[in-house]
């Protein structure tokens, strides 16, 4: 059911209806996107494996849909493909891969033999992991980097060389090499740790930029920066990971920002986005959506 707060506004909330602010923080992040229409996901159905009532993993809800409803728009094209355009339907994408899939190019290179592997896969969201020295606080521009800085695989973590036939020492370098119109990012809040033996919430403060660089680069050609403007942010509200609450902020129309927390939306400010932490102690962002900017959109010519 859906509640519009006033007539004719952009603003429209959707009623709790039972813990699902699970769906409803990941769809109203969604819809900020101008992709869908609130309609038409309230008509889905949830996972199978996501019990009536209990609480759920937001960002495991949004992998699922959006991989479901790209396999439900893969199977329409097969079934509709007629013999002369075999070709056409190859090429053809799904929402999900126009909108969510970028893809990344991961390359292992053997510090013994020098040979390099390299494998591509595409993506619809990046996780990116916080470093042990950043209770203080730290940028997303900060952690997209190290999520893309080359990795040393030594110790425990040695590489299996297929020339060497052992396991060696290697250097790991992921690179964007196609970059996705909404760039998703999953921030690891929920971690598994060791001395407590359960899964943990990071309450990390994290500065989120309004603009944002994504580098995006093939070995085989030149670099360039991406320009992305901030779409929408998911907001985890609690102490653990299996108890809390789920909402969104976004700015629709790229104008004021808005909390759309369940039925109840309401105005707020950037700085309260951008500087989370500061105003509130349990809820942390946890999902973040950037839109591509494209030139007209930078003001350039
Ligand atoms: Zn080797």
């Amino acid at each position: 059911e859906i509640q519009t707060s006033t007539p004719n506004a952009p603003n429209t909330g959707l009623r709790n209806l039972g813990n699902t602010c699970f769906m409803n923080s990941v769809l109203q992040a969604l819809v900020m996107g101008q992709v869908f229409s609130p309609q038409a996901f309230l008509e889905a159905s949830r996972p199978k494996r996501f019990d009536a009532g209990s609480q759920q993993d937001c960002m495991e809800y949004m992998r699922f849909l959006l991989s479901s409803l790209h396999d439900e728009e893969r199977m329409t094209f097969l079934h509709c493909q007629r013999p002369s355009n075999v070709q056409d339907n190859k090429e053809q994408k799904t929402l999900i891969e126009k909108m969510f899939r970028g893809q990344m190019e991961t390359s292992i290179t053997c510090k013994t033999c020098l040979n390099i592997s390299q494998n591509n896969d595409v993506f619809t969201d990046i996780c990116l992991a916080f470093p042990p020295s950043s209770s203080g606080g730290i940028s997303i521009t900060d952690l997209l980097n190290r999520s893309l800085a080359p990795e040393t695989l030594e110790g425990d973590n040695r590489y299996a060389c297929s020339i060497c036939g052992s396991l060696q020492n290697a250097e790991k370098t992921m690179r964007i090499v196609e970059e996705p119109e909404y760039l998703t990012l999953t921030l690891m809040r929920f971690s598994y740790g060791r001395t407590l033996g359960a899964i943990r919430k990071l309450f990390d403060p994290v500065f989120i930029p309004a603009t944002l660089l994504l580098p995006v680069e093939t070995s085989s050609s030149l670099g360039r920066a991406v320009h992305y403007i901030i779409s929408s942010v998911v907001v985890h509200s609690g102490a653990t990971a299996n108890s809390g609450h789920y909402y969104t902020y976004a700015p629709p129309g790229r104008m004021n920002w808005f909390e759309f927390n369940d039925s109840s939306v309401t105005t707020t400010s950037w700085d309260s986005v951008s500087n989370m932490s500061r105003h509130s102690q349990n809820a942390t962002s946890y999902v973040l959506i950037y839109e591509k900017l494209s030139c007209e959109d930078r003001g350039t010519t």
